[in-house]
This record gives C-alpha cells, structure tokens and sequence, in this order.
C-alpha cells in the first residue's frame, strides 16, 4: 500500500462525516510528508516541540502545524505562535505559560483541553472532575483561545472500553457548548487515532490524528 492508497483509504472513511484528518508526522522524514502534502493535505501534527520546528522550516508555509504530544514548561516559548492549535494542553501552569507567551507576542493562542477520560497513569490531560476549573481558569486569559477537547483512548483491542472513552468525552464536549465566555468555543473534538479512528468517528470526533494508517509503522517506539 502507497502513501496515497492509504489517504484514500482514509477519505473514504471520513467521506460520511464532518471531519478533519490531521496527518500524524512524527518520526518521518521530510520527502514522505511532501508526499503526503502533495497529494493534497494540509494539517500535519507532532508530538514533539524540536521536530516540528525544524520541519516547519523545510515545508511550505501553507501548513497548518499542530503539537499533540505534551509539552513541557521550557518548550512553550518555541512552539506559542508556531502552531495553529495545540491539542495537548494538560495543566494550567503551561496554560497561564502559553497566555503569557502569547500576550508578549501580541497574538492569541488557540488550544485544545487534554482530558484523561481512561484515568490511565502513563497518559496526560486533565481528569473530567477537573474540567469545571480549567475553563474557569482560561476564561480569565486574554491570549488564548480554547477551542475544543482531545483525548486518546486506552490502548486496548476492547472496542466497548475505547467507545465509552470517547462518548464520554462527546458528552463532555456538548455540555460545556452551553457555556458562554468568549475566548471559550467548543469548536474542535479531537479524538480516534489508527486504531481507534473509526469509532471516533461514530461517537462525534471532528478530527482524527492518524499516523501510521497513512506512514506505515514507526520503525522506533514513540511515546504515546
Ligand atoms: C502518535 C500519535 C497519534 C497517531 O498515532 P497512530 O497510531 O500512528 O495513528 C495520534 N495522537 C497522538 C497524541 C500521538 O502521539
């Protein structure tokens, strides 16, 4: 299977939902993405500040960057303005962080709340009970925007687990589209990745991240 074969693949898959597919690039040269931007895609996410920029650099400026991975207090002053949205934003230290990044630079920020719906211990975000907070938080920061939630599912081969996941984010997500702050939209839910992707989907993802459904395998671990 091809680069392009698999995005077709993929398209086919989103043809029946609103939705976007951002292209997981993390660990593959610069020449395999081109042939993903080539065949027409545009939204290209990292998990890592130091890779991105230096991608970023070699690639058109018509990409929409995007940091899913955690990022750490020492990183936010590279990656603030460089990004069209960051998914991971996992506490309200490197939330007030990236505000005050922002205002230096006079811009606002858009962000997405990480929310660790599994309670598993080796991933980031938010826990729900905490969510209330968050966004009271960002309502008072002037340069940032939140835009939505992201979460990842367990890793695990039992659908029924991942779905609840991801419902219970869905939900979580309409509740707080009540709200009226206006730096706070519940625009994006960012949820399903190559294994997960299609119940995401089903249960109201509006971006998938996929990586190696369109890449092929890592040939080295990453962190998740
Ligand atoms: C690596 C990664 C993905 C994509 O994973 P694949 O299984 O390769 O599709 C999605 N989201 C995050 C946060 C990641 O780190």
């Amino acid at each position: 299977m091809s680069i392009k074969d698999n995005i077709d693949d993929l398209k086919k898959d989103l043809e029946n939902y609103d939705a976007n597919l951002l292209a997981v690039t993390k660990t593959h040269g610069i020449d395999k993405i081109m042939e993903v931007y080539n065949y027409g895609l545009r939204d290209f996410g990292e998990n890592k500040v130091q890779e991105l920029i230096e991608k970023k650099e070699k690639m058109p400026e018509d990409i929409n960057w995007h940091l899913i991975g955690h990022l750490q207090t020492n990183k936010v002053n590279k990656i603030v303005g460089e990004v069209s949205l960051i998914h991971s934003v996992d506490s309200l230290k490197i939330l007030k962080k990236i505000n005050s990044r922002a205002k230096s630079l006079s811009i606002v920020q858009d962000c997405l709340i990480q929310v660790n719906i599994s309670k598993e211990e080796t991933k980031s975000g938010f826990f729900v009970d905490e969510i209330d907070k968050v966004i009271e938080e960002a309502s008072k920061l002037d340069n940032i925007n939140i835009k939505g939630l992201m979460t990842m599912a367990p890793n695990t081969e039992d659908e029924n687990l991942i779905r609840n996941c991801f419902r219970e984010l869905k939900k979580i997500f309409e509740k707080l589209s009540n709200l009226s702050y206006n730096n706070i939209e519940m625009k994006y839910l960012s949820m399903g990745m190559t294994h997960d992707y299609k119940i995401a989907l089903e249960e109201g993802a509006n971006i998938i991240r996929v990586g190696s459904k369109i890449f092929g395998k890592r040939m080295y671990k990453n962190v998740r």
